[in-house]
């Protein structure tokens, strides 16, 4: 059936090998991917950090990426003073297999602030997009920002992720861009991406 088209693997990610090309797309069209497991293992030009507002590192896939790019990523990091949230800054990817990384800031979640946070996390995935092109990155993937930690329910944020990059692809520099990619780690984003995605791209 069509909706089989957009399930991914709800097993556990295997063991992935030192780098991985994001093999597992699902594509909604030939533009956007869906994967689950590690972005620090993805060669692709870009990925995209959840970092928080010192950039100097933290836990979840912020603290990974740290891990897995060495030192020279923390020491680039400094230099940059810092992101406002809603925002991100690009560095090196160092030892990742990765060309790029950008480091977004999203929201903590606050359910009484959700119009604040939606902007939030909605400038988070079009800042990205502009420094990839900027950047002259071609594709990018996406950590599914502020979901963890923050809070972020993943049924809520999909949707912006979703319409924010859906956004970019049909404006002006969307066609610099030729592969998105939302990597999701956890189940419940697995969830909200395979619920989110046909609403935003229907099958064709
Ligand atoms: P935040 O503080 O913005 O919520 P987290 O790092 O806690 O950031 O979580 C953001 C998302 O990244 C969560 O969905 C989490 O499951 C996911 N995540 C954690 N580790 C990795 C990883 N190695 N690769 C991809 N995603 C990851």
């Amino acid at each position: 059936t069509v909706s089989l088209l957009y399930r991914i693997n709800k097993l556990a990610p295997p063991a992935a090998p030192a780098t991985a090309t994001p093999k597992p797309f699902k594509p909604f069209n030939d533009r956007i991917g869906l994967y689950r497991g590690d972005i620090t293992k993805l060669q692709i030009d870009a990925i995209v950090n959840a970092a928080n507002n010192s950039l100097l590192g933290g836990g979840g896939v912020d603290g990974a990426i740290h891990r897995a790019a060495g030192s020279g990523l923390l020491r680039e990091c400094r230099q940059l003073r810092g992101c406002d949230t809603g925002s991100a800054k690009i560095t090196g990817a160092y030892n990742l297999p990765c060309k790029k990384v950008i480091h977004a800031v999203g929201p903590i979640y606050d359910s009484n602030l959700v119009k604040e946070c939606e902007e939030d996390l909605a400038g988070c995935y079009s800042t990205s997009l502009k420094l990839a092109v900027e950047n002259e990155c071609k594709s990018i993937a996406f950590s599914a920002l502020s979901t963890g930690v923050y809070g972020y329910p993943s049924n809520d944020a999909a949707p912006v992720a979703i319409r924010t990059v859906k956004e970019f692809l049909e404006g002006g520099d969307g066609d610099k861009l030729d592969k998105v990619v939302f990597c999701t780690f956890t189940q419940k984003d697995v969830d909200a991406y395979n619920h989110w995605l046909p609403h935003f791209f229907p099958p064709t």
